[in-house]
């Protein structure tokens, strides 16, 4: 917590969440040593550094089981020397997004545009589809917003803007509110999502400055987050999903089917309940995008539809996630089961 304590007095608490950031655990002998992890379990994990380097904030290292290489939220972080392992039918752009994508926006379903404002993440995902998206010539931000807002203003058709990334959560709130205050004028638009994984990861994030930006707009708010299982909500995710509900944010939760991570039922019921225990309703649980380095996580669609079955039959409508695969070229996610 060294970087933590040398923030001066003066900062204000906005500058909290950059600071946890910063001291987050970036070389993998780091975390497994926080974790107690003895040579024998290093062994049989093989953690390796990677261009996409490991990025875990303390707080969620703080939420893994010491000792146990097998750990769902470990597995989910920690680099892996067989991620570089060529596996046929992975690839660099398994979603042909570099395709759709011009000036930030990605523009493939109706009525919503994506806008990637970020490349920056709060945590490094050994799964994300993203993982090799050649941000610096595709976010939003080069553009200082002007491009990207003038571009959703001349497409009446569109009615909900989707903050994506990266993760929009890691711009400053001033940068944010420079970017709300101009979708607020928009009259065509309805709504604001914001796809982030900072409640889970990094709930520092929200802070009174953002709740504020987010009770200002005259804009209907939905931030989608992203969490795989129960073991990542403790008290403080609560703390931050109940003060988004506060400010009349509908939080949604989707979740990626991981090998190794949430591919039992059990798993799946247990995070739905905790879901709806901190006040976020399942909305998503994705197929993983066969994407280079993450074949070690995937799950037979077989398999994928036999969990959703059984979790049906154990929860009420309310609870059962959407079960979706992304394909290049369809009109929505392609619903599964
Ligand atoms: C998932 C996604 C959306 C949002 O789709 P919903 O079904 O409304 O959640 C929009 N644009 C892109 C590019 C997406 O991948
Ligand atoms: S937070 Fe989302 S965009 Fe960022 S690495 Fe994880 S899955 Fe990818």
């Amino acid at each position: 917590m060294s970087t933590l304590a040398t923030v001066p007095t003066h900062v204000n608490v906005a500058a909290d969440w950059r600071a946890a950031l910063r001291n987050a655990f970036k070389v993998p002998s780091e975390l497994l040593d926080f974790l107690e992890l003895n040579a024998e379990h290093r062994a049989a994990l093989g953690p390796c550094e990677n261009a996409f380097a490991q990025l875990v904030p303390r707080g969620f290292a703080g939420r893994m089981r010491k000792g146990d290489p097998g750990d769902p939220l470990l597995r989910q972080v920690l680099p892996l020397a067989r991620e570089k392992e060529t596996v046929p039918g992975f690839s660099a752009d398994p979603l042909a997004e570099i395709e759709v994508s011009h000036q930030g926006i990605v523009r493939k379903y109706a009525g919503r545009a994506l806008v990637i404002t970020t490349a920056a993440c709060p945590v490094h995902c050994r799964y994300c589809f993203r993982r090799h998206f050649p941000y610096a010539d595709q976010t939003a931000v080069r553009y200082e917003w002007r491009d990207t807002v003038a571009s959703l203003a001349e497409d009446s058709r569109i009615a909900e803007v989707i903050l994506s990334g990266g993760d929009p959560l890691t711009l400053s709130n001033r940068r944010l509110s420079l970017l709300i205050d101009q979708l607020d004028r928009i009259e065509h638009l309805d709504t604001l999502r914001i796809h982030t994984r900072f409640p889970v990861v990094l709930p520092e994030r929200v802070d009174a400055g953002l709740l504020e930006l987010l009770a200002a707009t005259r804009l209907k708010t939905v931030l989608v987050m992203h969490c795989n299982h129960a073991q990542e909500i403790d008290e403080s995710v609560d703390g931050a999903i109940a003060k988004l509900r506060r400010v009349g944010m509908t939080v949604l939760n989707q979740s990626v089917l991981l090998g190794g991570v949430n591919d039992d039922a059990d798993t799946l019921v247990a995070l739905s309940r905790r879901l709806f225990a901190a006040g976020a309703l399942p909305y998503y649980l994705h197929e993983l995008d066969r994407v280079a380095g993450a074949a070690h996580f995937e799950v037979e669609t077989s398999r994928a539809l036999e969990l959703i079955d059984s979790i049906r039959n154990q929860l009420p409508g309310y609870l059962v996630p959407r079960l979706v695969r992304e394909t290049p070229g369809t009109l929505s996610k392609t619903v599964l089961g």
